[in-house]
């Protein structure tokens, strides 16, 4: 007998049709022989009304309460399963992640996972119960409810699938799998059987988002494959899982890209120590992530320095910059809004010379320009103009025969 972790986002719990739907998989699930938990998001599009009920009763609300409003989207969503799963004739209990216990820190809307004391699951597995958990929330030491950030439940069902030994941890979601690129961008874009978790990292802070990043980190340090499906079909989906010898064949496993993000540049500042500090620390003290870096080699002492931002922080990052160009004293600074990040990634990179070379041919040969490198053992990436995703994203998909199967893939 195995023992299944399954989740199920949003979208598949949206409606009482798909509650229903779900219920029923659930408990062919069992039938096949299996101990079944069941990792539930809140019904589709309640966190975001949940959210938008708090700032409209006060903006400034404190993040206690918001993680006992927002939490409560995953209690209706577990009992409606548990009474749809009842209505099939099966045994079935719900719980929050309160009851179970999923232990984490006071971080409230972003806390992590500490430990979860499994043995409320395993007593109801062995007494013939359908586990249903919910997902996105745990409970600090103080006896608090907490949420995981965002798409949680992905991070939920990884950590319930480490607690309890799990066979297996499936993540149901909308889409059938991770694919070699947006499907919507290029036609050719191809399913992936297999896919090593450090690429999965990529590709999701890259904009590819399936999985909740902390999920795809939690599966990495405890060794767990997950299998991400659709829960609208029966076809085999991903598996996110430890890197093999078939992954390293295909040099590059997926092209991504990122519209959100916008450019800052720094024009004419001296070229000592403290400059980059300056400017970084006063981007930090407003609470911008900052994600590429680069600074050119200095000319009669003057140098310039461009990254990017989230775009939604660009007017922000650039009155934090005003404010401290006494101190740094720069020529200019200006930026780009509309810019897209355009990135290949592959674990085949770290074993095969050129591949930066051949992305940059192949965007030179479409006359795009690249704004800005940045590179990783495993990942390169380029800043182009915003509306030349769709053509990179195309011509590199087709230069690295990405809609052909390359790996032992079946
Ligand atoms: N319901 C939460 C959210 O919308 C958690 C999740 O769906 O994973 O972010
Ligand atoms: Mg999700």
């Amino acid at each position: 007998m195995a023992l299944v972790v399954q989740k199920y986002g949003g979208t598949s719990v949206g409606s009482i049709e798909r509650i229903k739907s779900v219920a029923r998989r659930v408990v062919a699930t069992k039938n096949q022989g299996n101990q079944v938990v069941v990792v539930l998001s809140a019904m589709s599009g309640e966190t975001d009304r949940l959210i938008g009920l708090a700032n409209e009763i006060n903006a400034e609300h404190s993040p206690r309460e918001h993680d006992v409003l927002v939490a409560s989207g995953e209690q209706v969503s577990i009992s409606l399963l548990a009474m749809a799963v009842e209505s099939l004739g099966e045994k079935a209990i719900s719980f929050l992640g309160s009851q179970v216990t999923i232990k984490t820190d006071s971080d409230h809307s972003r806390a992590r996972i500490k430990d979860i004391d499994g043995s409320r699951m395993q007593d109801a597995l062995a007494a013939g119960f359908i586990v249903v958990v919910a997902g996105f929330q745990g409970v600090d030491a103080e006896g608090d409810i907490t949420t995981l950030g965002r798409g949680g439940s992905d991070t939920s069902a990884v950590a319930v699938a480490t607690a309890l030994s799990a066979d297996v941890c499936e993540i149901y979601t909308d889409v059938d799998g991770v694919y070699t690129t947006d499907p919507n961008i290029c036609s050719e874009a191809r399913k992936l059987d297999k896919i090593s978790y450090d690429e999965m990292l990529e590709l999701a802070s890259l904009g590819a988002k399936v999985l909740q990043n902390r999920s795809v980190e939690f599966a990495q340090k405890y060794g767990i494959p997950i299998h991400v499906r659709s829960s609208f079909s029966d076809t085999e989906g991903t598996i996110v899982c430890k890197e093999d010898e078939s992954m390293e064949k295909a040099i590059v496993s997926g092209v991504a890209y990122n519209k959100n993000e916008a450019k800052v540049t720094i024009c004419g500042i001296p070229d000592r120590p403290g400059i980059a500090a300056a400017i970084f620390s006063a981007i930090a003290k407003e609470g911008i992530v900052v994600d590429m870096i680069i600074q050119n080699t200095s000319a009669e002492g003057l140098t310039d320095l461009t990254f990017t931002v989230p775009k939604l922080d660009y007017d922000h990052a650039l009155s934090a910059l005003e404010k401290i160009n006494q101190e740094i004293g720069a020529r200019e600074i200006n930026g780009d809004k509309n810019i897209a990040k355009v990135s290949i990634v592959g674990i085949g990179m770290r074993t095969h010379a050129s591949v930066a070379a051949r992305m940059f041919t192949v965007l030179s040969q479409e006359n795009i320009n690249i704004m800005m490198i940045s590179t990783s053992e495993i990942k390169v990436s380029c800043v182009v103009a915003e509306k030349y995703t769709e053509l990179a994203v195309r011509v590199l998909h087709q230069e690295f025969d990405l809609a052909k199967v390359t790996t032992n893939e079946s």
